[in-house]
């Protein structure tokens, strides 16, 4: 419910009289304001993790959101997430994979923020409660699209299920005020800050994080096709950063899972993790050929399945979808059942098994590469506005690796929140 943590002395209601003209209340106007130091927009991963970090940093936070608090791509997210703690690995060289992901579009001080945090990330997660998959005394790591090395850490293949659980203990734990069901719908800057209409509640802070996540629910809704992406994903927060005056990048570069579920019908949107390629499954034509490097940047991989049905050598889904096999037979029992559970048991109960005939896939809109223009705090071109995770641009450059977006929102998500409570 709205404002379900208790109010704090210091944060009581005070009635807004400010929007009264000619002593009658502007419809909507009339309402209590509840003043904090920062207000968190969005409760996926980066928001959760700018909230606690802004909490730590001895700020009044309030987080507000347009669903439930557990509505988010973030808890979707499957495979993984990067951090170089191979023996031959190095924060140096995940830097330069996300170059060469990003075909050196990249923001490259973000990128180095992003690939020397990363350990530091992971370990702040694992203070927060989230274990790791772990195998002979180490991390399980995978190597992921565009990787150089083996260096995807996962929780099964429910890896943003566990980090944002974890993220909304830390927040609950804190007693930071939650607005559930109160989507942003106007930001007005004011003298000390910031006014934001969340839904029915006003809502003031001296700073406001942006955690609203990109808008490939609503790019694919419009394009007529299929996205892995919670219908929250709409972009309308983006939209009032940039009436705002904030400046943005890339923002025309949007991303293609390679493999989303094409059958059966049930699995239609699902995206099917990478880590399937990076444990051994291949993808096919339908003459049985491969015809693709599995383990190539996003990009490539979506494009060589479009070239390949564009060819007319891809198959069709028993309701005429276009497709090409992705070969999950070559995934060992082993490796399924530790880093592939989720997986199995979807396609299982869906009459299925990946692991005894092939499954049919084809690419699906899935991230926004680009977003606002960020510093290394995470401050926008806007002063007092911040934002992070998959709303800001910059760190990815027009071509995300897999597992680089739950480590942005971590690395990101705290240094935004820290900021902004500092407000600076
Ligand atoms: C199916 C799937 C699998 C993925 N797998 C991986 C993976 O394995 N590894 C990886 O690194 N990344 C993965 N990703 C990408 C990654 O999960 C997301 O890009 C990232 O988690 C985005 O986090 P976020 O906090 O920026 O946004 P989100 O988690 O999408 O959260 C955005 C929040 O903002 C809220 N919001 C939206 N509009 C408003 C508004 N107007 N007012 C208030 N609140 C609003 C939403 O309700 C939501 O709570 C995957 C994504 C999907 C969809």
């Amino acid at each position: 419910m709205a404002g379900s943590a208790p109010l704090r002395p210091g944060v009581a209601p005070r009635l807004n009289k400010q929007f009264k003209l000619f002593g009658l209340a502007i419809s909507g106007y009339d309402r209590p304001v509840t003043s904090f130091d920062v207000l968190v927009v969005g409760s996926g991963a980066s928001g959760l993790a700018a909230a606690v970090s802004a909490h730590r940093a001895g700020a009044r936070v309030a987080v507000a959101t347009k669903g439930s608090l557990q509505s988010c791509n973030s808890a979707k997210a499957q495979g993984g997430i990067q951090a170089a703690f191979g023996e031959d690995d190095s924060p140096e060289q995940h830097a330069g994979d996300v170059w060469q992901s990003s075909h050196e579009t990249a923001d490259r001080r973000l990128v180095e923020i992003l690939t020397a945090e990363a350990p530091e990330a992971i370990h702040w997660l694992e203070e927060l409660g989230v274990e790791f998959t772990r195998e002979n005394g180490g991390y399980r790591l995978a190597r992921c699209g565009g990787a150089s090395r083996e260096r995807l850490l996962q929780v099964g293949d429910r890896t943003g299920h566990a980090i944002t659980t974890a993220l909304r203990d830390a927040v609950e734990a804190a007693e930071t005020p939650t607005y559930p069901k109160s989507p942003l719908r106007s930001l007005l800057r004011t003298e000390s800050g910031w006014r934001a209409r969340c839904g029915e509640h006003e809502l003031e802070a001296a700073t406001v994080v942006l955690a609203a996540g990109g808008r490939c629910y609503r790019e694919a809704e419009e394009r007529g096709e299929l996205s892995t992406n919670h219908p929250g994903a709409t972009g309308e927060v983006t939209r009032i950063a940039l009436e705002l005056g904030a400046e943005a990048r890339d923002l025309d570069a949007l991303q293609y899972h390679p493999n989303g579920g094409a059958w059966p019908g049930n699995m239609q949107g699902y995206s099917i993790p990478e880590t399937t390629r990076a444990y051994g499954a291949v993808l096919l034509n339908a003459e049985g050929e491969e015809f693709t490097d599995p383990l190539g940047p996003r990009d490539a991989v979506s494009q060589a399945i479009f070239d390949e049905v564009e060819a007319g050598r891809g198959v069709d889904t028993p309701d005429g979808r276009p497709a090409v096999y992705l070969d999950t037979t070559r995934i060992s029992e082993r490796d399924a059942e530790i880093s592939l559970p989720y997986m199995l048991r979807r396609y299982r109960a869906g009459g299925i098994d990946p692991l005894r005939e092939p499954i049919l896939t084809y690419p699906v809109l899935h991230y926004q590469n680009g977003g606002l223009v960020i510093d290394e705090h995470g401050r926008t071109t806007v002063e007092g506005l911040y934002a992070c995770g998959e709303i800001a641009g910059g760190t990815h450059g027009r071509n995300r690796m897999m597992g680089n977006s739950l480590l942005e929102c971590v690395v990101f998500g705290r240094r935004a929140g820290r900021a902004a409570a500092a407000g600076h």
